[in-house]
């Protein structure tokens, strides 16, 4: 445990995270210092003002910082290659993520949830069934409020998303609940290479918790651990949470007993059955009332730009996938679609090997508009495919892809490739999107 008499904290990025452990370190009276190699870091007007008397280096990463600091609370977007990261923890320095301190503040029972696509929809729906049970609960992380700003509301229960950066940098969560909701191929750019990242992912289960394991996806099925209560989930065959017909309807079952008729899910998709299986397994882990958990997903009307309607104009219907940015999203996103799929994709690749994308895109789209930085590249990926054209922006991506459809067409944005490249952010691409939808309907 840090002693806040005896610790020299360093803060390294000031970014939304930065500043939540900045401020918990304030309250706790640590004394620390904060860096950011950027000269004007996203949370340095609220720090500045909040704590005047900090000391604080940005631009370069200032050494002596280091040198002097006996722990280093990193930042999910700092690498921990990072030279004057390495240099430290070379001359003892211990290294924490937000995820630890958060971890040793509390007893009330955590559920963490991590995974390469899903993060967002299982942790809101789990927050959804906490609060119908009538628990106070505190949902965020990676995505909403960082999790060290939720100790500042009382709570019964903390619902958590954690990214593999989050993971990579935690030693003690020791979580009521875990899961690792599937595996693909994203942020090759950062992990050395999906062995890496999903190496990270599986810290989620350190400690004594409920396992919850999908068992549709072999590299997750691969992280059961010997003795461990374990919940698996499946929409593919039999396991304890799984899709089955029940007196001729399909149904999501627990233990062979039914739960809710899988119509009543109102979500596109059939990786939607998946999230909705987990967050059950999750719920009951931490002993959350079945009934109170099926009414909550009954009311979810999933997040936005997550297959999202948009638009339906000579009944072609129009789906902003902007959240997928990365090849697992887009498959997903295309195997749950029962029409032909006009798809808009591209972006920033992230270093991933577009061809992954092939078998999909046979099977379900008739052509395809790129955009973005990698559009060469999954053009090349995708040759003899489907038929590809280019547009320079939204717009122009919306006008070829309205002259491409035909009725019972999807169009769908699910782009396998981050936005930032082109726009601030996945929501501003998914905005644009719906707006030149709508200006289709004017
Ligand atoms: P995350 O927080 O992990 O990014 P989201 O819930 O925001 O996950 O969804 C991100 C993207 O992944 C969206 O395009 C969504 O349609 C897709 N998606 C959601 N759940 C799954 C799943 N279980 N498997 C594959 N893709 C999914």
């Amino acid at each position: 445990a840090l002693d806040p008499r005896r610790a020299k904290v360093l803060v390294v990025g000031l970014g939304v995270t930065g500043l939540s452990v900045a401020k918990y370190l304030s309250r706790l009276g640590f004394n620390f210092a904060v860096v950011d190699s950027r000269d004007n870091p996203p949370s340095l007007k609220e720090f500045t003002e909040q704590m005047p008397d900090v000391p604080i280096f940005t631009g370069k990463f200032n050494e002596e910082a280091f040198q002097v600091a006996s722990h280093l609370v990193i930042s999910p977007g700092v690498p921990l290659t990072e030279p004057a990261i390495a240099q430290a923890v070379a001359n003892g320095s211990v290294i924490l993520g937000d995820i630890d301190l958060f971890a040793c503040s509390t007893n009330a029972p955590i559920v963490a949830i991590t995974g390469s696509n899903g993060k967002s929809t299982v942790t809101t729906m789990l927050g959804e069934m906490a609060k119908i049970s009538g628990k106070l609960v505190g949902v965020g992380g990676n995505l909403g409020t960082a999790a060290l700003d939720l100790l500042e509301t009382p709570a019964d229960l903390f619902v958590l998303e954690l990214s593999s950066f989050q993971l990579e940098r935690t030693t003690a969560l020791n979580a009521a609940a875990a899961t690792v909701l599937n595996i693909s191929a994203d942020h090759l750019d950062r992990h050395k290479d999906v062995e890496e990242y999903a190496g990270a992912k599986q810290r989620i289960f350190d400690g004594n918790g409920v396992m919850v394991i999908n068992a549709d996806d072999p590299r997750v099925n691969a992280m059961r651990r010997k003795g461990r209560r374990t919940y698996a989930y499946s929409i593919k065959e039999a396991a304890d949470f799984t899709l089955a017909k029940i007196e001729g309807v399909e149904c999501l079952v627990y233990g062979g007993r039914k739960l809710m008729e899988l119509s009543e899910l109102r979500l596109e998709g059939r990786h939607n059955a998946a999230n909705a299986l987990a967050a059950l397994a999750l719920g009951i882990a931490v002993g959350l009332d079945p009934d109170s958990m099926c009414d909550a997903l009954r009311r979810f009307r999933g997040l936005p730009h997550r297959m999202q309607r948009v638009g339906k104009i000579k009944d072609v219907t129009w789906i902003n996938d902007s959240k997928a940015t990365n090849i697992g999203a887009c498959i997903a996103a295309l195997q749950g679609c029962d029409r032909k799929v006009v798809l808009l994709a591209g972006g920033d690749a992230k270093g991933a090997d577009m061809s992954e994308l092939r078998p999909a895109v046979q099977e379900k789209v008739k052509s395809v508009v790129l955009m973005g930085r990698d559009a060469d590249l999954i053009d090349q990926a995708l040759a003899g495919c489907v038929p590809t054209y280019r547009a320079q922006d939204m717009q122009e991506a919306v006008r070829i892809a309205a002259s491409l459809a035909e009725p019972g067409d999807a169009v769908l944005l699910s782009p396998a490739c981050a936005s930032l490249d082109q726009y601030k952010n996945y929501q501003e691409r998914g905005e644009k999107f719906a707006k030149a939808v709508q200006e289709l309907l004017a």
